[in-house]
C-alpha cells in the first residue's frame, strides 16, 4: 500500500502524520491503529534509507535515527535491542514502544 498523497493545507488536520527527512516529506494517513503502524513502518523505512528521520504524529515530533556504528540499542522502555530507534522526549525507544508512547 502506497502512502496517500496529502496537500500542503490538509497536513494540519488531525489523523495526519508527516515523515520528513532529508530531500523530502511525505504525508500519511493516521486515523487508527492500522494506519498508525503503517506510519511506523514508513517512518522506520526512512531512517534505514535517509539515516535518520523525523515523524510528526499528534503534535508529537520525534527524530528517528539508525542504530550508530551498526550495533543494536537498548529501548528505554523495554530494553529490546533495535537497529531503528524513536527518540520521544528524553526516552530513546523502539518502534513498538515509540508507537504506544505517541497514541
Ligand atoms: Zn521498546
Amino acid at each position: 500500500m502506497n502512502p496517500v498523497e496529502y496537500t500542503a493545507s490538509n497536513s494540519r488536520m488531525h489523523g495526519v502524520a508527516r515523515i520528513s527527512f532529508e530531500g523530502g516529506a511525505r504525508l500519511m494517513p493516521a486515523r487508527n491503529r492500522y494506519d498508525q503502524e503503517l506510519v511506523f513502518e514508513e517512518a522506520e523505512f526512512c531512517a534505514r534509507r535517509h539515516g535518520k528521520a523525523t515523524l510528526e504524529l499528534n503534535r508529537r515530533a520525534m527524530s528517528i535515527h539508525t542504530a550508530s556504528s551498526g550495533l543494536p540499542e537498548a529501548c528505554a522502555k523495554c530494553a529490546r535491542l533495535a537497529n531503528v530507534l524513536f527518540a520521544l522526549d528524553d526516552d530513546i525507544l523502539c518502534r513498538r514502544c515509540a508507537r504506544k508512547f505517541a497514541r
